[in-house]
């Protein structure tokens, strides 16, 4: 981290964005505003074409620095516009893991996967050393230190573009789809470890169709449908009350959908352990109507 910030600061803050790609007619981001605080974990839901890739894209800046499209509003990261930066700029503050491990590795080695990006940015050899031997560590990377990237599994690659990624220390990360080449174990190592950074001060940006998991690691969650923000808040208030449509009720986590179908009234728990203790009482033995 380049130098300490102060608790309580303003990490991101996204004044009605808007979005066109190059060539397409429809806006992918349609007037999102959302501000963030340093060290909130994030997590962005909706279906499938709603701009959760493109608000990803403009919170860690590569919108609209490196990608082609009509822009409009203001995307600030510690109060300052992303508008013109270059990436040695963005790298300071900002690193992002995409979706597809494979395009973000250049290495021959994971080591050197891990060693480019801090020689690119000229730090001292002992620097470099601590920062490897620490992404490394996190990631549980060790055993494949001097292994080539590409003959890893996807789980193992994009842990390897996770660690390349933390070993830049950003102060904002910003992950796309990150777990959807990992087994269980693995999305539950990762999520442990973006709890942890959040709680250090990392300000944590996550993309993700595992509501579930959101709903227990998340600080807030910014639901996004058609380009604009539905809803965003605390996991229960956003993923815990049905939207209007039928359809609206398979988008909760599935204890959510077991409080609405018991009745109970919204919103509803969206964690296993709220759910133990909100129905708790309904399913004791011997229990009798009217208790
Ligand atoms: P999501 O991540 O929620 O699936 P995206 O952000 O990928 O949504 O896409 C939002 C909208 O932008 C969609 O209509 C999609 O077709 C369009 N889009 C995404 N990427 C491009 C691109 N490179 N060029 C043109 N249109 C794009």
């Amino acid at each position: 981290m380049s130098e300490p910030i102060p608790p309580g600061t303003e990490a991101i803050r996204l004044t009605d964005i808007r979005f066109r790609y190059r060539g397409a007619e429809e806006l992918a981001l349609d007037g999102v505003s959302l501000s963030m605080q340093q060290g909130e974990l994030l997590g962005i839901v909706g279906p499938s074409g709603a701009g959760k890739s493109t608000l990803a894209l403009v919170m860690s800046g590569q919108i609209p620095a490196f990608v082609e499209g009509a822009f409009g509003g203001e995307t600030l990261l510690f109060g300052r516009t992303t508008r013109g930066w270059r990436s040695a700029d963005l790298a300071e503050i900002v690193g992002m893991v995409y979706q597809d491990p494979e395009a973000q590795l250049y290495g021959l080695t994971v080591e050197e996967e891990l060693v480019l990006g801090l020689e690119n940015r000229c730090l001292p050899p002992e620097e470099i050393r601590e920062r490897v031997a620490w992404a490394l560590d996190v990631t549980r990377l060790h055993d494949v230190l001097e292994k080539s990237p590409y003959a890893l599994s996807g789980g193992q690659k994009q842990r390897v573009v996770i660690a390349g990624v933390l070993a830049l220390q950003p102060r904002i990360l910003v992950l796309d789809e990150p777990t959807s080449a990992l087994d269980p174990r693995g999305k539950s190592a990762l999520y442990e470890l973006l709890t942890t950074l959040a709680r250090s001060g990392v300000t944590v940006v996550i993309v993700e169709h595992d509501i579930e998991r959101l709903a227990r690691h998340a600080d807030r969650v910014c639901w996004l449908e058609d380009g604009r923000v539905a809803a965003i808040g605390p996991p229960e208030e956003v993923l815990g009350r049905p939207a209007e449509s039928a359809v609206g009720v398979l988008r909760l986590p599935q204890v959510a959908q077991l409080a609405h179908r018991l009745g109970l009234a919204a919103p509803y728990p969206v964690t296993v352990e709220r759910a133990a203790e909100v129905l708790g009482h309904r399913l004791r033995p011997g229990r009798v109507e009217g208790d």
